[in-house]
């Protein structure tokens, strides 16, 4: 996968057509950043007309399926996000895992699904504010990515992983920059583990509140790959303002 920043917008369950015009000028003015991987992941039934829509960015969806088809009513398999225009697809969100009861398990059976229709796949993992509390963040987020991350031979090439703390996401709330450095070298580690060196090539991503204001920060720190942002990747304002903050060139 490449190593550029990586920066996903997450619009979770917000958007109708009238929100592809913010999706395209997302696409214009990341045209101005070469070197940040732009995407974004709209509700479903944007995602094929995004995908029209767009030259310069990524188009994903928000979850999958395990299956590639069959009686599961309201669901929608890797394939079909495929077919439809996705290139990627994010898995285990913290609210897919508390509000839909995904485990690890789960997770991973998904993130394989995705390998295998032919996407690329951002796991999510994050500890709970009583699990940080106790001390329990970088074992919790450990056991997580050890048991949620795909393990075909190709993997490590199409994944990224992101470290979003269940109490940061939609709260503004954010951890320091020590707290984010720490995690996600423990998360590399870990991947190293499970991956051997090719565990170096994955991205982790920072996700939890980013904004404008402190993505230059958050991206700054050590083994941040990029950010998987939610409510400031609704406005191409703000969400081209954290591209800007993860672009090299803004960084010189
Ligand atoms: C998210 O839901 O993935 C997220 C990071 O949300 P927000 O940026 O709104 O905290």
């Amino acid at each position: 996968m490449s190593n550029l920043p990586y920066v996903v917008g997450n619009w979770k369950m917000n958007g109708t057509r009238a929100l592809l015009t913010e999706a395209r000028s997302i696409d214009r003015a990341s045209g101005r950043y070469p070197k940040v991987q732009v995407a974004l992941a709209p509700p479903f039934t944007l995602i094929h007309r995004l995908q029209e829509a767009v030259q310069n960015i990524g188009v994903g969806g928000q979850d999958c399926h395990a299956e590639e088809s069959g009686a599961f009513t309201g669901d929608i398999a890797a394939p079909m996000l495929k077919d439809a225009g996705a290139d990627f697809t994010i898995v285990g969100h913290s609210e897919r895992r508390s509000m839909h009861g995904e485990t690890d398990e789960m997770v991973k059976a998904k993130a394989e699904s995705a390998l295998a229709a032919g996407l690329t796949v951002i796991v999510c993992v994050g500890e709970t504010e009583a699990e940080r509390d106790a001390g329990q963040a970088e074992t919790v987020v450990s056991g997580q990515v050890e048991n949620s991350v795909p393990r075909s031979e190709d993997a490590p090439a199409r994944l990224s992983v992101a470290y979003e703390p269940v109490w940061a996401i939609g709260t503004g709330r954010v951890p320091s920059v020590g707290d984010v450095a720490a995690m996600h070298r423990s998360i590399r580690a870990k991947l190293v583990e499970i991956y051997g060196d090719a565990g170096t090539e994955v991205r982790i991503l920072y996700g939890g509140s980013v904004k404008a204001e402190n993505a230059a920060e958050l991206l700054g720190a050590s083994e941040v790959g990029g950010a998987l942002v939610g409510g400031a990747s609704l406005s191409a304002e703000s969400f081209i303002a954290i591209v800007g903050a993860a672009s090299p060139d803004q960084q010189e």
